[in-house]
């Protein structure tokens, strides 16, 4: 078993492309690690990079104790699942999951019994003699995974391991992983795009943009107070409300409301502050101020429905309500936060303001 340390890692590519940059980063031994972000956000280099399957322009890899920046892939006890899971299509999928062993010149008993042992617990015994072509893409997805866990690494490199399933086994297959990992307790490192996921499955998640972490965090953590108006984009199902808006007399002005900041942040008057609140995190009031607008659009998401109000300055809310509580196309409704979950962030750098990070200009 084993961490990993990455120390002011960067890989750049032949051509120019800085991929990973200047990334450091601890994740913990047995630790079930996400690493989310949008396409092209450098994923699958750091994934490799860690893997040895791209070398490291400057900076370390650690795994346990040992630096294996300069170690072949071979010798670091790292298993990789790739998003195509890359089995051998012409081998069957006792010998896909067998491979490992058979390029370390293990005996074939001890392949064979390999093969039966990590296929048992992934329900894959009764398909042991098909090939890969013959298997659905979750079954391929369990070979893939019986082969990563057959080679008794340390660290197992999870590269979008269900985007190529459809929703429902995608959903069934999250579960099983998580239980998985939790059995073999390996220190896992999964990449994803989809925020659902990484929110369901980590412990913990950096949130990748260009190269570099933009937050670091718990899934409560980084779903509850993202650190900037890139990561409160990329988390939630629905969209967060990002509303323009200044303070004035110490309150924060927005979607012709004033609202009252979050507790300990204390702006200039004129500051341009960029309010963010969660759709789920606001309700209708008759009674209360809030920001008042015309409903546009009601979308129906469920169990809830997503309601778009049009307030002053053209300014789009969303809000959403609870099944049969949906107001109707037209009618004037006021938006109101629940206490404690207003975020700010500033107008100019996009970071979110709290307590710690405010300072009287
Ligand atoms: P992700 O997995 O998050 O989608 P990648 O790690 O695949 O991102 O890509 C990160 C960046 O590196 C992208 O700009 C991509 O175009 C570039 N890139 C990926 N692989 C190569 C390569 N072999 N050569 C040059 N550039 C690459
Ligand atoms: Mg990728």
């Amino acid at each position: 078993m084993a961490g990993i340390e990455l120390a002011d890692l960067s890989t750049v590519y032949p051509n120019g492309v800085r991929a990973v940059d200047h990334l450091s980063l601890s994740i913990a031994d047995g630790e079930f690690f996400a690493l989310l972000g949008p396409s092209g956000c450098g994923k699958t280099t750091l994934l490799r990079t860690i893997a040895g399957l791209e070398p490291a322009s400057s900076g370390s890899v650690s795994i346990g104790d040992a630096d294996v920046t300069r170690v072949e892939p071979g010798r670091r006890r790292v298993a990789m699942v790739f998003q195509d899971y890359a089995l051998f299509p012409h081998m069957t999928v006792a010998q896909n999951i067998a491979y490992p062993l058979r390029v370390r010149r293990a005996s074939r008993a001890s392949q064979q019994e390999a093969a039966e042992r990590t296929s048992a617990g992934l329900g894959l015994s009764e398909l042991l003699s098909r090939r890969p072509g013959q298997l659905s893409g979750g079954q391929q997805q369990r070979v893939a995974l019986a082969r990563a866990i057959a080679m008794e690494a340390d660290v197992l490199l999870l590269d979008e391991p269900l985007s190529n399933l459809d929703a429902r086994l995608r959903l069934e297959a999250r579960t099983f992983l998580k239980r998985l990992q939790r059995e073999l307790g390996l220190t896992t490192v999964f990449v994803t795009h989809d925020q659902a996921e990484a929110l369901a499955l980590a412990d913990r998640i950096a949130v990748m943009s260009e190269g570099r972490i933009r937050q670091l965090g718990s899934p409560k953590e980084v779903f509850q107070r993202p650190g900037d108006t890139f990561v409160a984009n990329f988390i939630g199902s629905t969209p967060m409300n990002l509303l323009p808006g200044t303070v004035s007399g110490g309150l924060v002005e927005v979607a012709g409301a004033r609202l009252k900041p979050p507790p300990g942040v204390r702006l200039p008057d004129g500051t341009p502050v960029t309010a963010g609140i969660r759709p789920e995190y606001l309700r209708t009031s008759t009674t209360e101020d809030g920001m008042t607008g015309t409903v546009s659009i009601v979308e129906n998401l469920g169990v809830t429905s997503l309601v778009t109000l049009e307030c002053p300055g053209e300014v789009l809310v969303g809000l959403t309500v609870a099944e049969h509580h949906e107001p109707s196309v037209g009618a004037t409704v006021t938006a109101v936060p629940e206490p404690g979950r207003l975020l700010l962030y500033h107008g100019e750098t996009s970071d979110l303001l709290d307590e710690a990070k405010v300072t009287d200009a």
